[in-house]
């Protein structure tokens, strides 16, 4: 019980001293935030803070606040923000020394238990502060020592009484007639309305000078409307099994070749989750978050909030997006990796599009992979999950061939007309290249050129590092000692193994056929663009590479000159695998796709796959084929034969028997231990002090293999220099004893050895 013995209030602020179980207090409240000063009993509670240490923090407060809630509290010396973690706990440290919270976010929605077990999860699981993950996952604005105020209501339009019996626009005014035909099933968003016309603006200030429209809050909720696309039988059979399993935790990964018509299908789910009112996670890779996709899901959902995560977001509107999401004003969410800390409640239903796409992962700070977060709140959620892919990761491709995961598959275009690329190999053992280019190659971009049509030449860059192989039987170097690929480091004369740190001369001639001209691949694409502008005199040849295209206004730039034909020939890495279809675009060459076979990065194939299936999905179109020609030195891998074939499940079936035979992922978990430093020697000396002090009585668990330490295969970045230990495990539970383990030790010496930072990445996917 309590009373308030006494209040008072001017129109700015307010104030109440209040009586009750936990004493006398005094409460200011000012502009949604309140401020206590407690004048007797205390309760205390344990803070989530954003500093790089494993615990929580106890802070005092007069009255028992809800676990989730957003306070401020000093903290040496500085006023920082912090997340009530636990309320009602027992004080560890003496009560004297417990500080007061200094200021309550109340007005602001606390963070949900389902949002708090994710993040206690996601800290446990990739071992780091729990504090850190929490504040990793909230946007900018709820960092913040402040008050974040609530979004405001955003409008939609409906139609008056009198607009509804108005007569509907004529059918030659075709996008305004769509525009009523919308208003006519539910209330409309300007953004939604601009999607269906552009002209919607002004339109609306028309009607609603007429008396037709009136404005009201948006509800998260609306009608949606019957899909113009019709699914074809495969289609429908992906979308029904996945509505069937509604209710429940189920996963699903949707295999579709490209242009097979995935997101049609996970619209048909969304639009059926979201009718029952439920709401649904969108997670894509950033790249493909592009306005036109936004646009297609507004036609679509026209009645739907919808809120909008991506990392390039402006801070105050990601902010605000967050706050719908979380207050439940938007029933739909659409976002990168960070969108999966999105907290939402009723979630009916979770897509991954893109799911093998490397964004997934964040390789900084809190090194997560959103698919895996994606897969654990659905869980959470008991709710479905699409991953959807047309080279799915190895890691779902097994889970669905072990039955974990219900396969759902498209093997046919959409459009019946359009064309499956031709892929072609070159075999060029033997032959001369200029500067990668064989003479075949050459030829085919001068016709190509001559015809009118536009080229990609596709440089692949995975696995960069030098490697030695026989071109004559095909014998690649792998380490005696472990199952990775060996590196080759010309100026030393030595293989090297980047994994166990085996080393060994150079050998002369090959151990299977005794030939005695071994090849060196990873180099000779320097000069391509020279070459290219003396084949094809007269070209449009540019080149894309993370340079030309930092921001994102860098690639519009360069889809307008795609698209006003300004191009001839596109140079560059993956980046070009990835993102928009080019209308003109039917010839690809892969100049250097060997490399990726000896990669020491055990990922380098899978990739490579991936990839290519890409960039040949974005050539040609329905009425030509495209091309794509590869060359290779090894014709006859079966990596390049599944590619010919476009066979993605013969592809990913015989590269998952050579990771079962070598033990690798995903039949090993595998954790990397990372340090880095001003010079390599202070790198691996501090994980070599780790590993020694391990004979002092320190024990890993028997299934715990290490290696290292050894160089990361970038081994330099900016300014630094980063050695690495392997924690490798066929079981997870030891795995993640043996990471807690070197924690310890980590922790413990880190504060002898200032210049080093250290990391702990589990389930790496950069080695
Ligand atoms: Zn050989
Ligand atoms: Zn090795």
């Amino acid at each position: 019980m309590s009373a308030i013995l006494w209040a008072w209030a001017i129109p700015t602020a307010k104030a109440a001293i209040i009586a009750d179980g936990h004493g006398l207090r005094a409460t200011v409240y000012n502009g949604g935030v309140s401020t206590t000063k407690a004048c007797g009993t205390v309760i205390y509670h344990q803070l989530a803070l954003n500093v790089p240490l494993d615990t929580l923090f106890t802070y005092a407060h007069p009255h028992r606040l809800p676990e989730g809630t957003r306070v401020a509290v000093p903290f040496r010396g500085k006023t920082v923000a912090a997340l009530v973690w636990a309320a009602d706990v027992a004080a560890e440290i003496d009560s004297a020394k417990i500080r007061p919270i200094a200021q309550v976010f109340d007005h602001e929605p606390p963070l949900d238990a389902d949002w708090r077990a994710l993040l206690q999860f996601a800290a446990r699981y990739y071992h780091y502060p729990l504090g850190q993950a929490v504040f990793a996952a909230l946007p900018q604005g709820l960092r913040e020592a402040r008050p974040v105020a609530p979004p405001p209501v955003a409008q939609s339009f409906v139609l008056s009484a009198t607009g509804l019996a108005q007569a509907a626009p004529k059918a030659h005014h075709r996008k305004q007639l769509a525009l009523w035909q919308a208003l006519q099933q539910g209330a409309l968003s300007l953004s939604a309305a601009k999607a269906l016309h552009t002209q919607a603006p002004s339109l609306f200030k028309q009607w609603q000078e007429q008396g037709w429209l009136n404005a009201i809050a948006s509800p998260a909720h609306g009608a949606v409307p019957p899909s113009p696309h019709v699914l074809n039988e495969e289609q429908q059979a992906a979308s029904q099994a996945v509505q069937a399993a509604c209710g429940g935790f189920a996963p699903f990964l949707l295999h579709g070749i490209t242009g097979s018509g995935k997101t049609e299908v996970y619209f048909d789910i969304m639009a059926k989750v979201l009718a029952a009112g439920q709401r649904v996670l969108f997670l894509l890779p950033e790249i493909n978050l592009t306005p036109q996709l936004l646009a297609r899901v507004q036609q679509r959902f026209p009645h739907t909030r919808t809120a909008v995560l991506h990392s390039q977001a402006a801070a105050g509107a990601r902010t605000q997006d967050y706050l719908r999401a979380q207050s439940g004003q938007a029933a739909l969410v659409v976002g990168t990796r960070l969108a999966v800390f999105t907290p939402l409640r009723q979630l009916g239903l979770v897509v991954v599009d893109e799911e093998h796409d490397s964004s997934f992962k964040q390789d900084s700070d809190l090194r997560y992979q959103a698919r895996d977060l994606a897969v654990w709140r659905a869980q959470q959620a008991a709710c479905p999950i699409v991953l959807g892919s047309a080279t799915p990761s190895l890691e779902s491709w097994h889970k669905a061939r072990h039955g974990d995961y219900r396969l759902l598959s498209l093997s046919q275009r959409a459009h019946h007309a359009a064309a499956l690329p031709q892929i072609v190999l070159a075999d060029v053992r033997r032959q001369k290249l200029d500067n990668g280019f064989s003479a075949q190659a050459l030829a085919l971009l001068q016709q190509n050129h001559a015809q009118g049509g536009m080229s990609m030449v596709y440089l692949n860059r995975r696995g960069f590092a030098p490697a030695l192989f026989c071109g004559d039987c095909g014998h690649t170097f792998g380490c005696p000692h472990c199952s990775a690929k060996m590196v080759l480091h010309q100026q030393a004369r030595q293989l090297r193994c980047h994994h166990c740190d085996f080393r060994q001369p150079i050998p002369r001639i090959c151990p299977d056929c005794g030939n005695q001209d071994l090849t060196a691949v990873g180099h000779g694409t320097q000069r391509v663009e020279e070459t290219l502008r003396q084949a094809l005199p007269g070209a449009a040849v540019v080149r894309v590479d993370r340079d030309s295209t930092a921001r994102k206004q860098d690639w519009a730039q360069l889809y307008e000159r795609i698209d006003a034909g300004a191009v001839d020939v596109l140079v560059g890495t993956q980046m070009l695998a990835k993102g928009h279809d080019f209308a003109r675009l039917n010839l690809v060459l892969v100049l250097n796709a060997d490399g990726s076979l000896y990669s020491a990065d055990f990922r380098a194939p899978e990739r490579l796959f991936a990839e290519l299936m890409q960039v040949a999905g974005r050539a040609g179109r329905a009425d030509a084929p495209g091309r794509v020609l590869v060359q290779t030195q090894l014709p006859d891998h079966a990596v390049f034969q599944a590619l010919k074939a476009q066979d993605y499940p013969r592809f990913a079936d015989a590269e998952l028997a050579a990771r079962q035979s070598l033990g690798l992922p995903p039949f090993a978990f595998v954790a990397a231990i990372r340090a880095d430093a001003p010079s390599m020697s202070e790198a691996v000396a501090f994980l070599s002090l780790i590993i020694d002090e391990q004979a002092n009585g320190f024990r890993l668990p028997e299934t715990v293999s290490q290696f290292g330490p050894v160089p990361m295969l970038m081994a330099r970045l900016a300014g630094r220099e980063r050695a690495q230990v392997f924690l490798e495990s066929t079981r997870r539970r030891d795995l993640h004893h043996g990471i807690g383990l070197w924690r310890q030790l980590l922790r413990h010496f880190e504060t002898t050895h200032r210049t080093i930072r250290w990391s702990i990445d589990v389930d790496p996917t950069d080695i």
